[in-house]
């Protein structure tokens, strides 16, 4: 079977960036502007969180960057893993109470 190059929409999470790395090169330097120039580990991060196959959908970023990059872009708001966490947690318990007070208040007549 002769071997044939997979669609973008096709590849997986490492496959895109292995992609990337193919089309645009190592990345060799980190363009966040308030880098701290500690980290001499680069990569290609993904700006819009959609993994685009364009090319502009992607920048370079030190490794201490990139972490700080994608702990922003999963916490748009700022919030902790901890506090979503609370916040689901609240967010069951609530409709635990709901259902508990359905169930009860079918059982009385
Ligand atoms: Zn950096």
């Amino acid at each position: 079977m002769p071997w044939k190059k997979k669609l973008w929409n096709d590849l997986g999470y490492m496959g895109k960036h292995k992609r990337i790395w193919t089309r645009l090169g190592k990345a060799f330097h980190c363009e966040d502007s308030f880098c701290n120039k500690k980290s001499k580990t680069f990569g290609w991060a993904n700006i819009s969180g959609k993994y685009e196959e364009s090319t502009t959908d992607w920048k370079q970023l030190c490794m201490s960057c990139h972490k700080k990059f994608d702990f922003k872009k999963r916490n748009p708001n700022g919030m902790s893993d901890k506090n979503q966490r609370q916040i689901i947690i609240n967010g069951l318990l609530r409709i635990r109470d709901e259902i508990n007070f359905i169930i009860a208040s079918a059982s009385i007549k």
